[in-house]
């Protein structure tokens, strides 16, 4: 791993640091600590130089928090011999001169390096009274050694920098400058927008926590990379990561914890005072409003006797059933997709009022749900530091793992801030061909929904032409043109009845552009999965493949008519779904489309419609097919992932 900050040797600081020793023999160079560089902190308590062993205690202001961060750099060395580092944090004191807890500084191995750049461990030191002592063969005249390996606010611009340079979805941004006149760097994947799932991630609200900057550069790393889940998440949803947020207290190796009159993670009231987490709220505020919050992240690290990964939560009863229901889907991906070695094993505890009576509702998490309205997941992620398998690589893979967990719990969501399907007027843009026309399935929808229990109006309008294609439509420009207009709460797709099975590559080509406008105008898209011409019924598996695996990649809905008729066509042979052409559907072909529709664009069970609606199908025909298209509406949402399972609207609650 790459650490990238500079090293400034300052003289005087060195003189100053150094303590008075017997002189060392003349042919041997003096062994100096050195801590003026950013995230320097070290006290020097002794250096022997005839032994090599250097005592060392974490420098940290404790008035910045808790005094357990040290780093430093270490010169004079003799390459020859090994060296004995002594972390001794016994005489700690906290900011109210009370003595503290020595074990946050005592780490089972120590990070150290040649360069400052390449970083590993040591081997496990020996645990001693409030101290711990690291054997080192460094090989070298001098050695950078640490608590972790350091991660600042000039190591997360750098590596922004780099993450921008290889992947073009990667936006660096500055979240904020702060009062030491740092600057908070963040980087975005993706832009914000209704239907686009919104991700919000930060770490290190408590400066010490070094190694939950390593967490959140891993997520970073993978996202940006070419992995196929992380470019699905790209394409599907807003991300944003803060690596830093107490970039001032890392820069100085103070450990921010506890900080007077609080730290970062008391701070978010309305009047915060930390500069970052004021710009936090305000990014996330927009983020809300722009399109939407699904999943908040805010990454620290535990007690030094945690032993494995653990989340936050927020107390059962301040959950609706449905957002519980998302905890535990998105904590179940966490078991599959956090492996280890630190290994994600199902263990949380409660925040909230139990964790902190009078603080709970200013910590980052708890705010976050209730900018959301408790619509989102939000968690606190503790990730390991003590022990000797907390290394850069393995605190760098959990966050790749935590980026699975995320790609798999959004994969079938839909954007929780744009419930069209909740309104009761729903303006929907049809564009198709006679497949859409014939029998007039928009009409046949809304006399359907009107006549339902929730009396719906679904008003509609048609971009329609005989035989017309997704790339016919594109080319031609009328339907851009009847999207751009706007106010549409869906556009339906649909596309050449047997382009999607014999050329897909079109629809996969066309639909994209299309879906790019519908969204610049806040629609959702829907896909009108047709059926399988008469005469070739495994014609299905294409048509079903096709707009399936088009609709997960832009994170559109699917209204899964194809399968309703084969379901329908399985159970009741004698029924006629198609026309005398064996391609154009019957009435009742129609009506079994539009209760598909009526499903999947409302969340409402079709089985409560009139079934005497529509006079052209007969009631008992009507029921049947209700019931069909409620079972396969259903099936689809209840699915697990997988190209056999198309995306559908998040159901009413
Ligand atoms: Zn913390």
């Amino acid at each position: 791993m790459r650490s990238l900050f500079a090293v400034v040797l300052c003289v005087a600081s060195f003189a100053a640091l150094s303590p008075a020793a017997d002189p060392p023999a003349a042919s041997r160079p003096a062994l100096a600590v050195h801590n003026d560089f950013e995230g320097g902190s070290a006290k020097v308590l002794s250096i022997d130089q005839d032994a090599g062993v250097v005592r060392v205690q974490p420098g940290g202001d404790p008035k910045l928090g808790w005094p357990c961060w040290w780093s430093f750099k270490l010169t004079g060395i003799d390459r020859a011999r090994t060296l004995t580092i002594v972390i001794d944090a016994s005489g700690l004191k906290d900011h109210a001169g009370k003595p503290f807890d020595p074990s946050w500084a005592l780490p089972a191995r120590a990070a150290w390096s040649r360069d400052g750049r390449t970083w590993r461990q040591t081997a496990d030191g020996k645990a001693g009274k409030g101290s711990m002592t690291y054997t080192v063969e460094v090989e070298a005249g001098e050695a950078h050694f640490a608590w972790a390996e350091p991660f600042t606010g000039t190591t997360a611009a750098e590596f922004i920098r780099q993450v921008a340079a290889r992947c073009k979805d990667a936006q660096p941004f500055v979240l904020c400058r702060t009062p030491g006149g740092r600057d908070v760097p963040a980087v975005r994947f993706g832009q914000p927008a209704p239907g686009k799932l919104g991700v919000w991630v930060q770490a290190r609200q408590h400066a010490w926590e070094c190694g939950s900057s390593h967490v959140a550069a891993g997520l970073v790393h993978w996202l940006a990379g070419d992995d196929e889940r992380a470019a699905a998440l790209r394409r599907r949803t807003c991300i944003t990561v803060v690596p830093v947020m107490d970039v001032d207290n890392v820069a100085v190796g103070a450990g921010g914890k506890n900080q007077p009159p609080h730290d970062h993670n008391r701070d978010w009231s309305d009047k915060p005072l930390y500069a970052s987490v004021a710009a936090a709220q305000k990014e996330i505020l927009s983020l809300i409003r722009q399109g939407g919050l699904e999943v908040c992240l805010d990454l620290h690290n535990p007690g030094k006797n945690d032993r494995e990964p653990f989340f936050f939560l927020p107390p059962r009863e301040q959950c609706s059933d449905a957002n519980w229901a998302d905890y535990q889907r998105f904590l179940a991906g966490l078991r599959q997709e956090m492996v280890g070695p630190l290994t994600y094993k199902g263990r949380t505890r409660e925040s909230g009022p139990k964790y902190d009576p009078k603080m709970w509702r200013f910590m980052g998490a708890s705010w976050m749900r209730q900018a959301t309205d408790g619509h989102t997941v939000a968690m606190t992620l503790e990730t390991p530091w003590s022990l000797s398998e907390c290394s850069t690589d393995n605190l760098r893979r959990v966050g790749r793992e935590l980026g699975l967990a995320i790609e798999l719990y959004l994969r079938d969501r839909r954007c929780a801030a744009q419930p069209a399907w909740e309104k009761d007027t729903m303006q929907i843009l049809f564009i198709g061909n006679s497949y859409t026309y014939v029998n007039d399935l928009p009409r046949m929808l809304s006399t359907l929904a009107a006549a339902g229990p929730r009396k719906l109006r679904i008003q509609t309008d048609r971009q329609v032409e005989g035989g017309q294609s997704l790339m016919g439509h594109w080319n031609k420009g009328q339907a851009v043109e009847k999207i751009r207009k706007g106010g549409w709460d869906f556009v339906v797709l649909q596309d050449q009845s047997l382009t999607p099975a014999m050329r897909p590559q079109l629809t996969k080509e066309y639909a994209p552009k299309l879906d790019a406008e519908i969204r610049k105008v806040g629609a959702t898209t829907v896909f009108y999965m047709t059926w399988a011409r008469k005469k070739d019924p495994p014609m299905i598996d294409k048509l079903s493949r096709t707009y399936t695996e088009v609709a997960r990649e832009l994170g559109a809905a699917v209204a899964p008519v194809g399968l309703a008729w084969k379901a329908a066509i399985e159970q009741r042979a004698d029924l006629e779904l198609f026309a005398a052409d064996g391609s154009h559907p019957s009435p009742a072909g129609t009506y079994l489309a539009a209760c598909v529709f009526y499903a999947t664009l409302t969340g409402e069970d079709p089985t409560k419609l009139p079934p005497g609606a529509v006079k052209a199908v007969p009631a008992e025909t009507a029921r049947f097919l209700q019931t069909i298209a409620r079972d396969t509406v259903t099936a689809q949402a209840a699915a697990p992932s997988g190209l056999d399972s198309p995306p559908a609207p998040q159901p009413r609650k």
